[in-house]
């Protein structure tokens, strides 16, 4: 069985920890490295995870009450949460799928006197190009904040160097994990230290934790075998349950209740090292490596099926969404094949407020609805990247497009689903 993720971590990196945790420098000596190695301009700050930054971020700001904050209307849930928090109103931009962009004109039309910032969410491994929101936020003095959470590359971006904040996170899903931790970049020196001077009361998570932490996702990550991990899924299916959102379930970080109290930490030193770690020694032949299986994967499908960023200009592939009609049903013969794809129930679609009902993000909900993401590891050999492709190409005998526009119906897209098809193949 393909596993569909695989915690990006290894074995030196847990080790090290591990060691940080019984002994390691000063916590501040270490933030202060990683703040001045990320950013030569001093405008970082090492935190504990995006949505911590993304929280204290609007705690500083003190936006007007019912501000609207426009939001990429892909995101997670604890991101629209938070701004929920601060009694700000998240207001969805659709997103162009294909580029995985927001709509320039669903940004254009979303401002309103009470908009005051733009979060740019940077989806799946791609990065959208950011000069023209750039210059119609400039336009209407809105913030703009890059959300890098699933977009680092090691390679130095800090986000445009326009935007006011970039975020980029070391959460347990992400790349060159350190099972927790973020940076963020923040442009304004006058909020950069107001949010450090916040954030310096908060609470320390104990070193304890963290080593807790370092020894599940040991044993995660000894357990994540194929095999092993198959046999798993294999019984909750037996037993009725639902392993998708298991699997779902084990990696979020600050699930349970007490969200906010949870967020509201300041990492230990042990994590704080590891994320240096991560930084300083960031394994760039990987990234290439995951980059060049996902344009092999894409040359298998050999165009027969849509994805969501098939013309996003910059691309690692993070993760590997394809769009199926009845995506349970290629989950099932996914599965049959030995490949365990997943519909990724941790990203959401914002819905409109209220009365406002014209700005829901019709084609992201379309898209997302039908988004199936494929089992995707560097480790996975040429052949199994093949054979899923195959897998997929005769389950989806032609591209499944969502819609054409938003006032006509939905294209029925296998009208003779055992004919042959004419637009399969180019
Ligand atoms: C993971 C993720 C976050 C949250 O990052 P944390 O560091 O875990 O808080 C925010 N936005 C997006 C798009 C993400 O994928």
């Amino acid at each position: 069985m393909w596993v569909r993720k695989r915690i990006d971590i290894g074995w030196s990196d847990i080790a090290f920890g591990i060691a940080k945790s019984l002994w390691s420098d000063r916590r501040a000596d270490i933030q202060q490295r990683i703040e001045q190695q990320w950013s030569h301009d001093n405008e970082a700050l090492a935190c504990l995870s995006v949505r911590t930054g993304f929280d204290l971020l609007l705690k500083v700001l003190q936006l007007p009450p019912n501000s609207e904050v426009l939001m990429s209307a892909v995101t997670i849930g604890g991101m629209v949460r938070i701004v929920e928090k601060h009694g700000l109103t998240p207001i969805p931009i659709d997103l162009d799928m294909e580029r995985l962009a927001p709509k320039i004109d669903a940004f254009r039309d979303a401002i309103t006197p009470a908009t005051k910032a733009i979060v740019v969410a940077h989806l799946f491994g791609s990065r959208v190009p950011m000069q023209p929101i750039i210059e119609i936020a400039r336009q209407h003095n809105l913030l703009v904040i890059e959300d890098c959470a699933q977009a680092f590359t090691g390679d130095g971006y800090e986000g445009h160097p326009e935007s006011d904040v970039a975020m980029f996170s070391f959460g347990a899903i992400k790349t060159s994990t350190a099972l927790g931790g973020a940076v963020l970049s923040v442009r304004d020196s006058n909020i950069l230290a107001k949010m450090r001077q916040v954030y310096e009361d908060y609470p320390v998570l104990s070193r304890f934790a963290y080593f807790r932490r370092l020894l599940k996702y040991a044993v995660i990550k000894e357990i994540s075998t194929r095999w092993f991990l198959g046999a798993v899924a294999q019984v909750s299916r037996w037993l009725g349950r639902d392993h998708d959102g298991l699997a779902n379930r084990v990696a979020r970080g600050f699930a349970g209740p007490r969200f906010f109290e949870k967020i509201r930490q300041q990492p230990s030193a042990p994590m704080l090292a590891v994320l240096e770690r991560r930084i300083r020694l960031f394994d760039q032949h990987r990234l290439d490596l995951r980059a060049a299986r996902g344009r092999l994967l894409v040359e298998f499908l050999n165009g027969s099926v849509v994805r969501p960023g098939a013309d996003a200009e910059e691309h690692t592939h993070w993760v590997f969404p394809i769009l199926a009609d009845e995506p349970r049903r290629l989950m099932e013969k996914l599965w049959l094949a030995g490949f365990d794809a997943t519909q990724g129930q941790s990203h959401c679609v914002i819905e409109p407020p209220d009365g406002r009902e014209e700005l829901a993000a019709s084609e992201a909900q379309k898209w997302i609805a039908k988004t199936v993401f494929l089992p995707f590891t560097t480790d996975m050999p040429v052949e199994s990247l093949q054979r899923m492709a195959e897998v997929v190409r005769e389950e989806c005998p032609r591209p499944v497009v969502p819609l054409v526009d938003s006032d006509s119906q939905t294209v029925d897209s296998h009208p003779g689903k055992n004919q042959p098809s004419t637009v399969a193949q180019q």
